[in-house]
């Protein structure tokens, strides 16, 4: 009898899981995935797609409105709820399928169950059975916080319910100031409802450049957006199919659906990590791994959101492919997490990669901004009132482009490819040397020629 029923066991059917579990078993491993839920994960069932698709729907109202100035009537509107949700259900069902059919094509074996260690190398499924492994991949991702238990929680949903609501809000109360707060924000705002968002913190945003916090902030005001901040949920009440949120700061907010978008954690509770003797890392609550993925048990790795460092879709990806390479590939791979580009698809949307302009000036002796806000060419007509930002964060020393930050329709798109530029370590002279390619937005980036601040540290005493 083999010691083991297969090489590798991945716990977790999303981004990352599925990406190792097709890798591994293309380099001839015996795989086998477990999912608990529903294959393709976080990302393409509650996470970036769907999000995506609520944002393509709402943005075309913005489109409606901005027609009127280009000669365009367009005699009444509509918009239907269901019909958008049941549409995005549909592609969601077939993504879902894609993705087992490729992990399957590929030679591993999905599980449609729960899985949790007994042992280091013995995984126990729901359904009764026990597998042993070689190697252990977790890959179990992330879930939304919740926050303390105020009174009324029950009537808050998460990001997880707000994919299914049988019904558009009229008006809804967001708490949080993260990406995926702003995102619904701006989702909801454009299908017409009602949208206040509470923050604790001082300004949305936090960690994003400064500049980038505030200019979201007014976008998102401009559009009839309330934000209030330095304030928290207390307490919710309902009253027939109407809530009410009473603030920190005394006031009190009706609205017919309230969400919390505070904060998402690691999934490492109830899936048998001591019994295997898998260690957390006490910094940031994620499942403890070295540059390899590899955990403080030698034969088991954990990717993505788990390990709770970089949590987007991407990186999930790279880490699982790694892995694979790693440990089935005969190739040694570390994923580097420098310099990833990142998006907030509120509206309008917002793209960055590298440093902060506070990190930059940390970093580095001398630094040079160069920053530009602007009316974008399409609004001259539309009569849209809202500005574009720009912003480039420059070593002075080296004149290398350590950050860029967006605010802007197609943000993310020119983030994308300005993300080579700087992973490729380029000098603010070779944006300069670039030709600029007119009429866009994005020529904006190489046509910046001086400084708007200079900045110089003094050496510390
Ligand atoms: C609303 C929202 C919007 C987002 N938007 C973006 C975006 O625009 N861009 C971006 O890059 N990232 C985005 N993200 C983040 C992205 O979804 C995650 O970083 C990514 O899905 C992480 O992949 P993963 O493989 O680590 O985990 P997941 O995709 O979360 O997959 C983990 C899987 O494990 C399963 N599981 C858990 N425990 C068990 C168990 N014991 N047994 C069996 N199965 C189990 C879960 O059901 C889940 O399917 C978004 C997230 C959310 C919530």
């Amino acid at each position: 009898m083999a010691e083991f029923d297969t090489d590798l066991f991945v716990i977790g059917g999303g981004s990352g899981g599925v990406r190792a579990a097709r890798i591994a078993a293309l380099h001839g491993a015996r795989v086998m995935i477990a999912e608990e839920y529903r294959m393709g994960g976080t990302c393409v069932i509650r996470g970036c797609v769907p999000k995506k698709l609520l944002v393509y729907a709402s943005h075309i109202r913005h489109e409606i409105e901005d027609a009127a100035g280009f000669g365009w009537t367009i005699p009444q509107v509509s918009f239907d709820w269901p019909t958008l949700i049941a549409n995005k259900d549909k592609e969601i069902a077939r993504l879902e399928a894609a993705y087992t059919a490729n992990v399957e094509k590929a030679g591993a074996r999905v599980l449609k169950t729960r899985a949790e260690f007994e042992d280091a190398h013995t995984l126990r499924l729901a359904t009764g059975e026990r597998v042993r492994s070689k190697y252990v991949l977790i890959a179990t991702g992330g879930a939304p916080n919740h926050g303390s238990a105020i009174p009324g929680i029950e009537h808050v949903i998460s990001s997880n319910e707000v994919f299914h609501l049988p019904s558009l809000p009229r008006r809804i109360l967001i708490q949080g100031g993260g990406y995926i707060a702003l995102e619904f924000a701006c989702i909801f705002a454009g299908f017409g409802s009602d949208v206040t968002v509470v923050y604790r913190g001082d300004n949305v945003l936090r960690g994003f450049d400064d500049d980038v916090r505030a200019h979201v902030r007014s976008e998102m005001e401009k559009e009839g957006i309330t934000i209030l901040t330095g304030c928290t949920v207390k307490a919710v009440d309902k009253h027939g199919k109407d809530f009410t949120s009473h603030l920190s700061n005394g006031s009190s907010i009706g609205s017919d659906q309230v969400m919390f978008a505070i904060g998402r954690h690691p999934n490492v509770v109830n899936i048998g990590l001591e019994k295997a003797g898998v260690g957390i890392n006490p910094s940031n609550g994620g499942i403890d791994v070295d540059g390899f993925s590899r955990t403080t048990v030698p034969h088991i790795y954990a990717i993505g959101d788990v390990t709770h460092r970089l949590n987007l879709t991407p990186v999930a990806i790279r880490e699982g492919h790694a892995f694979a390479d790693t440990v089935f590939g005969k190739r040694q791979i570390a994923v580097d997490h420098a310099d990833v580009p990142t998006a907030v698809f509120c509206q309008p949307e917002v793209g960055t990669v590298g440093l902060t302009e506070t990190q930059a000036r940390a970093q580095f002796t001398h630094v040079d901004i160069y920053k530009s806000t602007f009316r974008p060419m399409k609004a001259t007509l539309s009569g849209r009132d809202t500005r574009m930002l720009m912003k480039l964060i420059v070593d002075a020393t080296s004149d290398r482009v350590v950050g860029c930050h967006i605010v802007g329709d197609d943000a993310a798109e020119m983030v994308q490819l300005i993300g080579i530029a700087v992973k490729m370590k380029a000098t603010k002279a070779d944006f300069d040397a670039t030709m600029a390619l007119h009429p866009t937005a994005a020529e904006e980036l190489v046509t910046m020629r001086n400084p708007t601040e200079r900045h110089v540290r003094q050496a510390a005493e």
